[in-house]
């Protein structure tokens, strides 16, 4: 987890939780879809720390009915969701881990999902690639704690500062 120079934050950029439990996860999840519904996010942590976990709920908060696979192997996983307003929702869940070199990222079509202001594109392992890729909208480290908890920090770019979005709504 990084180091933030503490007092430099406010609620409003960065929220340090603890999720005691999957649903406490799930309820982050559903709260996230509620916050941002396009842009990029980094989601970063060691294996098994819930980034893919946060990810199924959140697809799931958006509407998506079917299974939700780790894009570990496809790098990329699709998701076009229709929404109850009748809207169809964009999203790419990517796991960069297996990255060899950034090359692949325009082999499997990375700079278009970005482009696609509407899309919402979550990054597992972001730091395989963060050279490359454009600042996200957030910030978010997952940690496993000795028992199954885990500790999310969450922490808006300048990209979602400028969106005016406030993460002090949080509530776990
Ligand atoms: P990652 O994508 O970070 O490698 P996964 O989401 O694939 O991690 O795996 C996390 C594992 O931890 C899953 O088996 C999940 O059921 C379990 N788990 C236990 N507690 C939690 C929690 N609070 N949040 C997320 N996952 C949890
Ligand atoms: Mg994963």
């Amino acid at each position: 987890m990084s180091n933030h120079n503490d007092t430099s934050f406010t609620d409003k950029q960065l929220r340090i939780l603890t999720l005691y439990s999957e649903a406490d996860t799930e309820s982050l999840a559903e709260q996230l879809a509620a916050l941002l519904s396009s842009g990029s996010v980094w989601l970063a942590g060691d294996l098994g720390a819930g980034k893919t976990t946060l990810t199924r709920y959140w697809l799931q908060a958006l509407g998506h009915k079917g299974a939700v696979k780790s894009p570990t192997y496809t790098l990329v996983e699709p998701y076009s969701i229709e929404q109850d307003n009748g809207v169809t929702k964009l999203v790419y869940h990517t796991d960069l881990y297996r990255i060899q070199d950034p090359e692949e990222l325009s082999l499997i079509g990375f700079d278009e999902y970005l482009d696609d202001k509407d899309a919402l594109v979550i990054i597992e392992w972001p730091s395989r690639a963060d050279n490359y890729l454009p600042t996200p909208t957030l910030f978010i480290d997952m940690n496993q704690s000795v028992d199954e908890s885990r500790q999310v920090e969450i922490r808006l770019s300048k990209v979602g500062e400028a969106q005016g979005l406030d993460l002090s709504v949080l509530k776990i």
